[in-house]
């Protein structure tokens, strides 16, 4: 397709870049443009008591999900229970790395990680989430090297993604800024692994606090996961609320929109100030961002 300058004035770009995407490469080659702002937070976040007071906040300040902690093996019925008073569904479980054991230089610890991990998964399917969340390693956690931990992703992950996508769950790879770990940084990092693994049962997500030290382009880095993305974590430059600090949400959600996304957006964040003032000033914050995001 010929892409003159007037197509990209008048396309804002949008024509122009589609023109230049490849239909096999599986990604959003139109903007979809019918992505949904779910939002969602991690329970540190709310305050409250319990787990009931804070379901209920989250309920009354318009929140759509529920971010769970990575124990959530043995606790599925203390949770269901809790979240059926409410209008409220479970978003994603906030894994980790297993210290960094599935990638271990020590082999040995690869199995037994697997099996957690494939734990995990079957109590996240139960819960309703969309996934489960995890980092490969923090700085410190292996000895082995970038391409050392990529391969042994590609050889392992598959059989795992295959019992993600029988439980109705997925593994979710966190990249993370530099300061925390070295391997796997960007976004479109992940959706690349996440490609060779060839599984359904492997996706990704973007952190908007990691991506403002590592991507140059959160539009960019959305449309490169494309149809991979599955979670998102909200936090401000300065890992704050959004809208406490100059961090811009425009140009993701713009990202997200043109993908077509259609899963939730999590606060993973502290909170400068009152809580119960500051938590719904910065979901409206974010819903004014998201009604910015436009070709
Ligand atoms: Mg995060």
């Amino acid at each position: 397709m010929h892409v003159n300058r007037r197509d990209l004035l008048v396309g804002g770009g949008a024509a122009a870049l589609a023109a230049f995407v490849p239909a096999s490469s599986g990604l959003a080659a139109k903007p979809a443009m019918n992505g949904v702002l779910k939002l969602s937070s991690q329970l540190g976040v709310i305050p409250g008591k319990s787990l009931e007071e804070k379901l209920a906040k989250m309920e009354q300040w318009g929140f759509d999900g529920v971010e769970l902690p990575a124990d959530i093996v043995g606790k599925e019925k203390m949770y269901e229970d809790a979240i059926r008073k409410t209008k409220l569904k479970f978003s994603a479980v906030c894994f980790g790395s297993m210290n960094g054991d599935l990638v271990s230089e020590d082999a040995s610890k690869r199995g037994p990680a697997a099996e957690k991990l494939k734990q995990v998964l079957t109590s996240a399917g139960e819960l309703g989430t969309t996934g489960v969340i995890y980092v490969p390693a923090f700085n410190g956690q292996t000895k082995l090297t970038n391409q050392e931990i990529r391969q042994i992703l590609v050889d392992t992950l598959p059989a795992i993604g295959e019992h993600a996508v029988k439980v109705h769950s997925r593994i979710l790879l966190e990249p993370l800024n530099r300061k925390e770990a070295f391997f796997l940084r960007q976004v479109a990092d992940a959706a690349a692994i996440a490609r060779d693994c060839q599984s359904p049962g492997i996706c990704v997500m973007g952190d908007f606090y990691h991506m403002a030290i590592e991507e140059t382009s959160d539009l960019g880095a959305f449309i490169s996961a494309g149809p991979m993305l599955h979670h998102v974590h909200l936090a401000s430059r300065t890992r704050v609320l959004p809208g406490q600090d100059d961090r811009q949400f425009v140009e993701g959600f713009l990202g997200l929109k043109w993908i077509g996304y259609q899963d939730y957006c999590s606060f993973e964040c502290g909170v400068k100030g009152n809580r119960d003032e500051e938590i719904p000033k910065s979901m409206a914050f974010l819903r004014e961002q998201w009604a910015q995001a436009e070709l």
